[in-house]
């Protein structure tokens, strides 16, 4: 068994059962690429077991603190089967759901996602690309499937000296699926759509959305960043009059329009916009155009908190243009999915937003991921996305 021995101190975030080690962090000792190693304190004595990865940042990630636990195939059989059995007790309204969440689910590196009968799964560590086809078995065996499509071409993959891999892992079958999400339905491709397909993510504030279009009677609703509509559908399923969508992808939009026919909404009920969000916003300011509930959920400008800076500026940015042409008492669904942007900073931003824009709100609800994403108490990276409701003054 290979060793690393941490630095002085270094050992202080793993005894609060944090599950990274960074490169910084070792004073001696390496291992192949996934392998399992002892991670010891500068004194020797053990802190965890851990798969190594000899070219990333983070060096190694725990597999466990536990100095008698085997890592081995019945370990990573049992935390497939612990993960899975987990989301029996969260509240998601869909047959598709994120079954494995990475270090949240003490399997570091292992994304996992059910859509129907149809597994995705990304491999983006070391460690659960060594221990893939252990992993995989142990997925199908625990939710009595037989078709698993992998979808290893993150970027972090590249960080972790990893090759992108896609394409069935098990069984084969179609990789255009339908989901059935609250009280409407989505299309997705799994081969060729964001992550894994779908942004499940976001599925209990498009829930929010919908009662929200439902009760306050959403006329005129502009959904940024649409990606396949799932807003947009929300929107029209909660009875808004029209929903505009805006992305800079064409095949996102196809899917979106696809999407408003599938649910049966009339097609003059939303317009699709291949556009910039940033220019549309200001464009529709100048035209002195405005909406009565607007949502910006735009793709991560910050993964990390040394982009920090520059992503606050283009927060910032729309979320002045779009308190500017809310209606008073209109109603703005504002994210962030930057691991780089903490609950508190996106606060901070939307408010000077506000500020610059001589616009004043009511924050009404706080958003976070959907449970099945969920987020542990020694892993508070884990709060990547966040969400605020607003009604203007
Ligand atoms: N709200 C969506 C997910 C949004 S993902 C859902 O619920 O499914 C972010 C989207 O922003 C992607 O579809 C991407 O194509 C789009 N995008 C990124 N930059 C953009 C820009 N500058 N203007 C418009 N769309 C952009």
């Amino acid at each position: 068994m290979k060793t690393i021995r941490l630095r002085e101190g270094k050992e202080r975030s793993l005894q609060r059962r944090h599950p990274w080690i960074f490169e910084s962090a070792i004073a001696r000792g390496g291992a192949d690429s996934g392998e399992t190693v002892r991670v010891e304190s500068h004194d020797g004595k053990f802190l965890a077991w851990a798969a190594f990865s000899p070219s990333s940042k983070i060096r190694a990630r725990v597999w466990s603190f536990d100095e008698a636990q085997r890592i081995d195939a019945p370990f990573f059989i049992a935390a497939c089967a612990r993960s899975i059995r987990a989301r029996a007790r969260f509240d998601v309204q869909s047959d598709g759901m994120r079954l494995v969440h990475g270090e949240s689910d003490g399997l570091p590196g292992l994304i996992v996602d059910r859509y129907g009968d149809t597994l995705v799964a990304q491999f983006m560590g070391s460690g659960a690309e060594r221990w893939k086809d252990v992993l995989a078995d142990a997925l199908l065996a625990e939710t009595g499937l037989t078709k698993l499509y992998e979808r290893s071409d993150a970027s972090s993959r590249s960080l972790e000296g990893l090759p992108e891999a896609t394409g069935w892992l098990r069984g084969e079958g179609p990789t255009e699926l339908v989901l059935r999400e609250h009280d409407w339905q989505l299309g997705l491709n799994i081969a060729e759509g964001h992550k894994t397909g779908f942004y499940l993510d976001q599925r209990d504030s498009r829930k929010r959305f919908a009662d929200h279009a439902r009760r306050l009677n959403f006329q005129r609703v502009l959904n940024c960043f649409c990606y396949t509509g799932g807003f947009t559908v929300a929107a029209l399923s909660g009875g808004a009059a029209h929903v505009t969508s805006i992305d800079s992808s064409g095949p996102a939009l196809e899917k979106a329009a696809a999407n408003v026919a599938l649910n049966g909404f009339a097609p003059e009920r939303a317009t699709f916009m291949d556009a910039d969000v940033n220019a549309s916003l200001r464009q529709f300011a100048s035209e002195g155009r405005t909406f009565d509930a607007i949502v910006l959920d735009p793709p991560k400008f910050a993964p990390t908190v040394a982009h920090a800076e520059r992503a606050a500026r283009a927060y910032k940015d729309i979320n002045r243009l779009a308190f500017k042409i809310l209606e008073p008492g209109g109603v703005l669904f504002t994210y962030s999915c930057s691991g780089g942007i903490s609950a508190d900073l996106f606060h901070k931003i939307v408010a000077g937003a506000g500020m610059d824009a001589q616009v004043d709100g009511f924050i009404t609800e706080r958003m976070g991921g959907a449970p099945d994403h969920p987020m542990t108490i020694n892993f508070p990276e884990g709060e990547y996305l966040k969400g605020l409701v607003i009604v203007r003054k």
